[in-house]
């Protein structure tokens, strides 16, 4: 048996030197058991939580479900809050979300009847003894994920637990058991009645997932799906024209699968699979020459629809909308002016534009296309950055045309804009020189100089300026192997 934390040995031993039971249970214990890091620790006990209160000062306590929560002084995030709840069995569940009594318990194994799945349902003692009343530990082994109890009952009693049978398979990348599928299958419309906060959290675990794509797939074989993301169903089966070889829905999956595999964060992740989510509405024609004009704008409404409806935040929603209105955006490397790239920049914002072109390479995989064109990619990029870059202009003095007229104390002129132009190329040259204890006495001496021999400087200055800005291209260009 694998050590415990010193944190988690302390709290259980505090409470078994009051004379109280005390036990790891739940999350914690099944990945101890197959060798991954636990996120979070909770400890069941037959203690009250008022008796938890006295024995661990640095608690809170919200009232809810017997939970006490107590900080720990650990370092590691994982260790500083730990969960203590009292036994308890959660008896009826009238309308399928909340228990109707929560009710302490006697023992340990009537709490871990309670629980949702087998693999959930073992405890661990202080000495390392297992209480796996469900034979948890054969289904670990099995890989499988089992409901404690009659599958049909414990769904009916909380209908997330399906969700929560998905995301299972998805992180541990484990099977349904036969009769917990099967009542999955039958029972899947209950999640009506479950929250879409509660619906959403399960969800953003899906997709973060490794087997992510697998844990849509299963959420649409159990039917759980189209209680979810029914706009993700219309893709289901609908062709496309001849430039692609899947359908709509297997493109979605795909687009995540390399989103997933690239470690992209979830906004990335949403994005992938939903930039194409209005193709079925839009489709026009059959076969090798249908299309599907202007799904991109559609498809920012509906994925803002969606996101809204599971109660993503304003951010999210704002950010992945965009993604799907631009993921067409127009690029080949010597049809594409600096203009159009940035005006796109304007539109989709400086800040979104790297996530843009991940879409883009999911986009472009997604439809089993072998690259992700390195080469027109990082010519975008190169573009992106040369119009970033500040153009090289009189602004950037610290002088301007009106200071000039006023020292020299001279209408405008050709002579005002010669002038800069030499300042110009002079800070170009020296950056420190940009002050006007600099630029003001230089003004006057310009100034002084014949029209024809100002005249000159400016000419040799605006070429010194195009050579700058030359130079300045050239190495943008190599920094991002372009030609
Ligand atoms: P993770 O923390 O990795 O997401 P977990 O199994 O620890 O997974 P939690 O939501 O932290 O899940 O819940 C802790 C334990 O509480 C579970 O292992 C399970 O025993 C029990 N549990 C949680 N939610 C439910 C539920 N809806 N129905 C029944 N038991 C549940
Ligand atoms: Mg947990």
């Amino acid at each position: 048996m694998e050590k415990l934390p010193n944190e988690v040995k302390n709290t259980l031993g505090t409470l078994q030197g009051k004379g109280f039971q005390a036990f790891v249970v739940g999350g914690c214990v099944r990945d101890i058991l197959i060798k991954r890091t636990p996120e979070d620790w909770d400890i069941a006990t037959n203690a009250t939580p008022e008796e938890i209160q006295k024995l661990f000062p640095q608690n809170f306590y919200e009232n809810k479900f017997f939970t006490v929560t107590i900080q720990t002084e650990s370092s590691d995030p994982t260790l500083q809050d730990i969960e203590i709840t009292t036994f308890r069995s959660d008896a009826k569940y009238g309308d399928r979300r909340h228990p109707e009594k929560v009710e302490y318990a006697k023992t340990i194994e009537e709490d871990l009847s309670r629980r949702d799945f087998t693999m959930n349902a073992i405890a661990l003692t202080l000495k390392g003894d297992l209480i796996d009343p469900f034979e948890g530990q054969k289904d670990l082994k099995k890989k499988i994920i089992r409901a404690v109890g009659i599958p049909e009952e414990r769904f009916q009693e909380d209908a997330l637990r399906m969700m929560r049978a998905v995301r299972f398979s998805a992180t541990l990348g484990f099977g349904l058991e036969k009769d917990t599928l099967k009542a999955i299958q039958e029972n899947a419309a209950l999640l009506k009645e479950i929250s879409q906060e509660r619906i959403r959290d399960e969800l953003v675990k899906i997709l973060m997932a490794p087997r992510a794509v697998e844990g849509l797939e299963t959420l649409r074989e159990t039917g759980l799906l189209q209680y979810i993301l029914p706009e993700l169903l219309e893709g289901y089966g609908v062709t496309q024209n001849k430039h692609h070889i899947y359908t709509v829905w297997e493109h979605n999956l795909y687009s995540l699968q390399y989103a997933v595999k690239m470690n992209w964060p979830l906004d990335v992740r949403l994005a992938s699979f939903l930039h194409d989510i209005a193709k079925p509405r839009v489709k026009q024609g059959e076969g090798a020459d249908s299309t599907f004009y202007g799904h991109e704008v559609v498809g920012t409404k509906v994925t803002s629809q969606i996101l809204s409806r599971l109660k993503f935040s304003n951010k999210d929603i704002e950010k992945v909308a965009t993604l799907v209105r631009y993921h067409m955006f127009y690029y080949n490397v010597d049809e594409v002016s600096d203009a159009s790239v940035r005006r796109l920049v304007r539109n989709v914002g400086v800040e979104y534009v790297e996530d843009l072109l991940k879409l883009r390479m999911a986009d472009r995989i997604g439809s089993g296309v072998p690259k992700a064109e390195p080469y027109k990619l990082r010519h975008f990029r190169y573009l992106l950055e040369k119009v970033a870059l500040d153009p090289l202009s009189p602004k950037m003095l610290q002088i301007n045309g009106n200071d000039l007229m006023k020292l020299g104390d001279i209408p405008a002129g050709p002579a005002i804009g010669q002038v800069l132009d030499v300042l110009l190329s002079e800070i170009l040259e020296d950056p420190a020189k940009n002050t006007k204890k600099y630029l003001e006495p230089r003004v006057k001496e310009l100034l002084l100089l014949k029209k024809e021999e100002l005249e000159k400087l400016s000419v040799k200055a605006r070429h010194d300026r195009e050579q700058v800005e030359t130079r300045r291209d050239e190495m943008t260009k190599q920094k991002y192997w372009v030609t």
